[in-house]
């Protein structure tokens, strides 16, 4: 008998069990295979939805950048602390989310294989 885990809730059920104690899955072939389908679909979705959120914080950088400039008239005087902090705000977040899409690429590459 071997611990294998649920293909719907991730928990870990003996390979003998048909059914999940956990969340009542039907293990079978047909199901499993249009789980996985559901997977790669959703996971496919958060990517779309990642890289939307990367051009939103990428457009915030060059917001923060276009402020810099508006507000320094040219380089000739110092901004105040909004571009900055807009900034930093844009390239955390867009830092943040190159980790989340990283996650998800790698999780899909492992659905497909
Ligand atoms: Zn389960």
């Amino acid at each position: 008998m071997a611990i294998i885990s649920c293909p719907s809730c991730d928990k870990n059920i003996s390979s003998q069990s048909d059914v999940c104690p956990h969340c009542g899955f039907q293990r079978d072939e047909v199901a499993e295979e249009r789980l996985r389908e559901l997977r790669r679909r959703k996971l496919r979705d958060r990517v779309y939805q990642l890289k939307m959120a990367s051009y939103a914080a990428l457009t915030l950088l060059i917001g923060a950048f276009g402020w810099y400039l508006a507000a320094t008239g040219g380089f000739q005087y110092r901004a105040s602390a909004g571009p900055y902090i807009l900034f930093t705000v844009g390239a955390a977040f867009y830092l943040v989310i190159r980790v989340y899409l990283y996650k998800f690429k790698a999780a899909l590459r492992k659905l497909n294989t």
